[in-house]
């Protein structure tokens, strides 16, 4: 595996792995690896020799007032890991590779963007969008893997790669999860014992969604979320920012549920904010207990 910190560098290697008639397939992260990152890598192996996985803490999708400082910095392990599952190039670039000057042009989504997360994190997507469409212009991978787990950040991401016609394939990967059903994600490892615990809730609620919706056939939206809101009250610990039942193409919220339509849940546990989904009509992957 390379690591290279600078663009001549990488476009060189890319260069070299397209001399050698490889497929190249790229997966952007934000580091501190975990299974769910892997499954990722997995994919992109299975369909390109080459594949890209860059690791950047991106400042313009973060707020004055988040953990950019504090974000889990474990690049040594994330080498180690990612080389063992196939990675031939880790980028790593310092802000200032990847902004080395005043910016002038940033991709800023359209309304779509402004709900859920955008609505807590004012400008969170223009600058996820940014980072990604640079990185894209800087890799010209074949294969870009994403995952469910950040719903609308793959929903904008689709349509950046539509919209802005940037010619490759999007793959967006299911979500892998702890045995208890806890969505995989780099800001756990910030869950005290205690708040672990009350994370099991969020998981809790989207499968008794779901179990409602597959197994008593309710599918009023509203009683959907009051039988899955009565799991998230259940700890004091879990302040939800919000639960809803969305459709895929533009996630607003529905009255009537369908297969196909999304459970989108965000809360605040202790100090740490995390995010799950699924789609109705999916198996939920962890058993019903
Ligand atoms: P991040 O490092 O948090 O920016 O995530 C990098 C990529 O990994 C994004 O496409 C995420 O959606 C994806 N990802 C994060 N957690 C999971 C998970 N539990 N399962 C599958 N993909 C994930």
């Amino acid at each position: 595996m390379q690591l290279i910190r600078d663009v001549g560098g990488l476009r060189a290697a890319i260069a070299a792995a397209r001399q050698r008639g490889e497929r190249v397939g790229f997966v952007p992260t934000m580091g501190a690896l975990h299974a769910g990152h892997l499954s990722l890598l997995d994919r992109a192996r299975s369909q390109c020799e080459c594949v890209v996985l860059s690791i950047f803490v991106n400042p313009l999708q973060f707020a004055p007032t988040e953990d950019l400082a504090k974000y889990p910095r474990t690049e040594a392990e994330d080498l180690a890991t990612a080389e063992s599952h196939g990675t031939a190039i880790a980028f790593v670039p310092s802000v200032d590779v990847m902004y080395p000057g005043a910016r002038v042009v940033s991709v800023v989504p359209e309304t779509i963007a402004d709900r859920w997360e955008g609505a807590i994190r004012p400008g969170h997507f223009a600058g996820v969008l940014t980072v990604v469409a640079k990185l894209f212009n800087l890799v010209q991978p074949d294969l870009a893997v994403f995952g469910q787990k950040d719903l609308q950040q793959a929903t904008l991401i689709r349509a950046l790669v539509r919209d802005l016609d940037v010619p490759l394939t999007l793959d967006i990967a299911p979500i892998v999860r702890e045995p208890d059903g806890l969505a995989m994600s780099s800001r756990n490892r910030y869950l005290s014992e205690a708040d672990r615990r009350a994370a099991r809730a969020l998981s809790g609620a989207i499968r008794d969604v779901h179990q409602a919706f597959t197994l008593e056939r309710v599918d009023r939206a509203s009683a959907l979320l009051a039988t899955g809101l009565r799991r998230l009250a259940e700890d004091a610990g879990v302040t939800v920012d919000y639960f809803s039942i969305v459709d895929r193409e533009r996630l607003e919220p529905v009255d009537v549920a369908r297969a196909s339509d999304f459970v989108i849940v965000a809360a605040r546990v202790g100090a740490t904010r995390l995010l799950d989904n699924h789609r109705l009509g999916d198996p939920f992957p962890v058993p019903i207990s």
